[in-house]
């Protein structure tokens, strides 16, 4: 997928604020919040990508099979899908993209085009940060940026939901089910953090055959993993939220995990607690 870095004059004329007077640190704040303002999803959608229709007739597993032909990621069943194509049928602005993301807790956002009705491109948090990122270098940066993760709260730090390297694939599913949640770090026995088990990595038990033994433990289920794996991203509370952004962005998952000097779990900071902190809270929503 590429994008074109499309001329903004945003850059330019970000401190011609209309009304009020305000002070560089307050037009600074919620900056990122007036970038996504002045665009439309349109800008967001990369000059050559790939999109995969399918007829709502065809069988969920031939789906899946296509899905991991075409490398795509995705994580909504037809049901969703569906009821996120209806509900978001008119192409947002960029801010209300983020918080329609956030406040329904999804991960995808169909962008469809209002004269065919074609669905145009998915919108998800990884696109909206990354676009936001071209940018991040030709506005000035908010004070924020240089605070830590401790210092601003952001991320989750209690309930974590996670699993062990023996879990049965059957619990970790149904972990997913429960707490709505987009990945599962695996945990051994004494607190460290030694894998993941992504929603995104449920579709590989399509691509292997495997979905009829759901009785393999998750380490044995993530021997089947699509994409080379590195070792889980992490970060500490104490790293400052720019460090944060540059790390997720560079390393495209969904969430790094926050552990402690022992490399013991104690939080998760994902896309969405970013896209928070970013664009919504300085606007106060
Ligand atoms: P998506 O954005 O499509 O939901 P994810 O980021 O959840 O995708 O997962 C994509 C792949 O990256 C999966 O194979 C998953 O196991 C892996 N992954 C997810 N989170 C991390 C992480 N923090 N560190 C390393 N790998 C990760
Ligand atoms: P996500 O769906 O991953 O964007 O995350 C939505 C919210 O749930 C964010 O506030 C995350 O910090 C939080 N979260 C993500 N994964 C977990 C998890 N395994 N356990 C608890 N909270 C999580």
């Amino acid at each position: 997928m590429y994008y074109t870095k499309t001329k903004c004059n945003f850059a330019k004329n970000v401190n011609n604020l209309k009304g009020f007077k305000r002070t560089p640190e307050e037009s600074e704040r919620d900056i990122y919040m007036r970038f996504m303002k002045c665009h439309k999803c349109y800008d967001i959608i990369p000059t050559s990508s790939k999109l995969v229709v399918f007829d709502t007739t065809l069988q969920v597993k031939k789906a899946f099979f296509a899905l991991v032909a075409n490398g795509v990621r995705a994580d909504a069943d037809h049901h969703d899908f569906i009821n996120i194509l209806t509900r978001y049928y008119k192409s947002p602005m960029h801010i209300d993209a983020v918080y329609s993301l956030i406040k329904n807790k999804i991960h995808r956002l169909p962008v469809i085009d209002p004269v065919s009705g074609n669905a145009l491109y998915i919108l998800t948090h990884k696109r909206i940060l990354k676009f936001l990122q071209l940018f991040v270098c030709e506005m000035p940066m908010p004070a924020f940026m240089k605070q830590t993760l401790e210092e601003l709260g952001v991320g989750t730090y209690s309930n974590i939901a996670y699993i062990h390297p023996d879990t049965p694939l059957i619990t970790a599913l149904s972990v997913f089910t429960h707490r709505r949640v987009s990945a599962l770090p695996v945990v051994d026995h004494n607190g460290k953090v030694v894998d993941i088990y992504s929603k995104f990595d449920v579709i590989n038990l399509a691509a292997e055959k495997t979905y009829n033994n759901l009785d393999v433990t998750v380490t044995q289920a993530l021997r089947h993993r699509s994409q080379y794996f590195e070792g889980v991203m992490k970060c500490n509370k104490l790293e400052t939220l720019e460090t944060i952004v540059d790390r997720i962005v560079k390393a495209e998952v969904h969430r790094l995990v926050v552990v402690d000097e022992e490399a013991r779990i104690i939080g998760i900071v994902s896309l969405s607690d970013i896209l928070q902190a970013l664009v919504l809270t300085p606007a106060g929503t």
